[in-house]
Parts: C-alpha cells; sequence; structure tokens
C-alpha cells in the first residue's frame, strides 16, 4: 500500500493504548482512545487525513476508510512496533523525547531551574535537559526510560535495514 501524506499522522484503536504510548516517545503524532466507538474512529481518521491503525481486519476492510487503515495483530508490542516501522519508516519522522505519551502534544524546553520543585531531587541533581507538555503539565527528563526506548529503537531499525 502507499501512503503518500508526510510526515504521517496516525490514530489507533482501542486496543493499541501501549502501542500508541510507545510511539509518542518516538515523537510519532498518534491519537489514542481508551474507548471509543468504530465510527468515532473512522470520523476522526477522515477528517484530521490520519491513518487508521486497527487491530480490527474487519473495520480496516470497510469501504469507507479504504486506503487509510493499516491492519495491525494486537499481539506483542514489539512485534508491533517493528512491523509498524516497517511499514511506515519512510512517511515519519522518529524524533525521541518530542512528544507527551500520555496526551499527544508536542513537548516544549523548559529550563532546569523552573523544574525544581516538580521533580524529585534525585531527578534534579542528575539531570540537566526537562521538557514539558504544555498540555498536561507533565515534565520529562531523559530517565532510563527514554534511554531504553533508545536502545530499542536502534535494535529495530538496526533490524530493519539488514
Ligand atoms: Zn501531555
Amino acid at each position: 500500500m502507499k501512503w503518500n501524506i508526510i510526515p504521517q499522522k496516525f490514530v489507533a484503536d482501542s486496543m493499541l493504548g501501549k502501542f500508541a504510548k510507545k510511539l509518542r516517545l518516538l515523537g510519532v503524532d498518534i491519537k489514542f482512545f481508551p474507548d471509543i466507538e468504530d465510527s468515532q474512529l473512522i470520523k476522526i481518521a477522515l477528517s484530521e487525513r490520519r491513518i487508521l491503525i486497527s487491530s480490527d481486519r474487519a473495520l480496516c476492510k470497510r469501504k469507507i476508510i479504504r486506503g487509510m487503515c493499516f491492519h495491525l495483530k494486537n499481539e506483542n508490542l514489539e512485534e508491533e512496533i517493528e512491523i509498524f516501522l516497517k511499514e511506515f519508516k519512510n512517511t515519519i519522522e522518529i524524533k525521541p523525547f518530542s512528544r507527551c505519551m500520555i496526551c499527544n502534544s508536542p513537548l516544549i524546553n523548559i529550563q532546569k531551574e523552573n523544574v525544581i520543585h516538580l521533580v524529585p531531587p534525585y531527578v534534579y541533581k542528575n539531570h540537566d535537559n526537562f521538557k514539558k507538555c504544555p498540555t498536561c503539565n507533565r515534565i520529562y527528563w531523559k530517565g532510563t526510560h527514554m534511554e531504553k526506548m533508545e536502545d530499542f529503537l536502534e535494535k529495530i531499525l538496526k533490524n530493519l535495514k539488514s
């Protein structure tokens, strides 16, 4: 299939919450709602020109969403991400540490001195780069969570090349 809008934006079905959060860690714009009707998903996909990522094969086959739905089996998270990246790596921009994993908003930089009362003391002591979500106010830093994600990403991208 050919995906011709770049950079691609997505909306995931309600089975794919963990997958959506991981993709946001990579900087991918992907909407997700834990509880949503198929008709609403389709509406969002069409009106915002987002590719629908769905674990429901029948949904993907509906005429109305033809050419705008990618079927992803909901089995193993690592596999899901690998399959997704294989399909879309040329149409997305991978920018780890740039998007809120909770609400999908792009993060903004925040000065270290401004987070002193917002993060645990050991985090403040050990990190210099902080970002903030302008929508939900969550503070992000490159902790082990992000480092693990980067290792994982590196492994996948290496596999995709070979
Ligand atoms: Zn947020």
